[in-house]
């Protein structure tokens, strides 16, 4: 598939697997993937399988991404993990507010965006997650939502931290139900968002950033998604935690 921009699709195995379950899908991946060059491919493991599965993807072209990251540097911060403590297992991808996090630990905008800060001034790339809700889509206020949503995230960014952000567009409805957004309604909300960047930038930054689906990706839909214009990749959850379907996402998108 001819991309204007390159695919980057990542696995969110979000809080799963054991050390040496982690260790056994890298292993998989990595046989399976080998040859493919052209898509980013991401694996996003839980904080206690980075170290390991860091030394296993050493020399593969798995990249390693963490699943979220304080906004604060080292210091008395309970349970929270600092950007120097990623970049120790050669971390290059953190995924930021996750509707998971918006929901449960009640992350805000304002936080993401800190956060997001914090990631670039680690030489690090985020993952920032936006999406509306059911009742927000029934109710007509998707763009709105997505609005507040893409500003509140990103404001804080310089052009050059822009380009290297990644925006996952993940409809909560979609997530972990088996609904995928159609193809359009995927489609319109990436367009979408690459206008605002446009307005938030310019058109220049706005057509450089990779904007990816989120939301019950399968081997079965993700070449449909990934030929949409404005689809640059996908943010996997459940069809991330096997070797089978994680790799034929991959394959079946190229
Ligand atoms: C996700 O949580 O980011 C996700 C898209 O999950 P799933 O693929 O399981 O819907």
């Amino acid at each position: 598939m001819n991309k204007e921009r390159k695919l980057i699709i990542a696995g969110n195995w979000k809080m799963n697997k054991t050390v040496a379950e982690g260790l056994d899908l890298v292993h998989g991946l990595k046989l399976e993937l080998a040859s493919v060059k052209e898509v980013d491919i991401v694996v996003c493991p839980p904080f206690t399988a980075l170290s390991e599965v860091s030394k296993a993807i050493l020399d593969s072209n798995l990249r390693l991404g963490a699943q979220n990251m304080s906004e604060n540097g080292l210091g008395a911060y309970t349970g929270e993990i600092a950007a120097g403590m990623l970049k120790e297992f050669s971390v290059r991808y953190v995924i930021l507010g996750h509707s998971e996090r918006r929901q449960y630990q009640k992350e805000s905008d304002a936080l993401i965006a800190k956060k997001a800060a914090s990631v670039h001034a680690a030489a690090l790339k985020p993952i920032v997650c936006v999406g509306e809700t059911l009742a927000e889509r029934e109710s007509n206020q998707t763009e709105q939502v997505l609005d507040t949503q893409v500003r509140g995230s990103l404001c804080g960014l310089t052009r050059e931290q822009m380009v290297e952000t990644v925006v996952a567009y993940e409809p909560v409805w979609a997530i972990g139900t088996g609904k995928t957004a159609t193809t359009q309604q995927a489609q319109d909300a990436h367009a979408f968002i690459r206008s605002l960047l446009a307005k938030m930038f310019d058109e220049s930054i706005a057509k450089k950033v990779r904007i990816q689906y989120g939301g019950s990706v399968k081997p079965s839909n993700s070449r449909e998604l990934m030929s949409q214009p404005d689809v640059d990749g996908a943010l996997v959850g459940g069809a991330a935690l096997e070797v089978r379907s994680f790799a034929d996402i991959i394959k079946n998108s190229i």
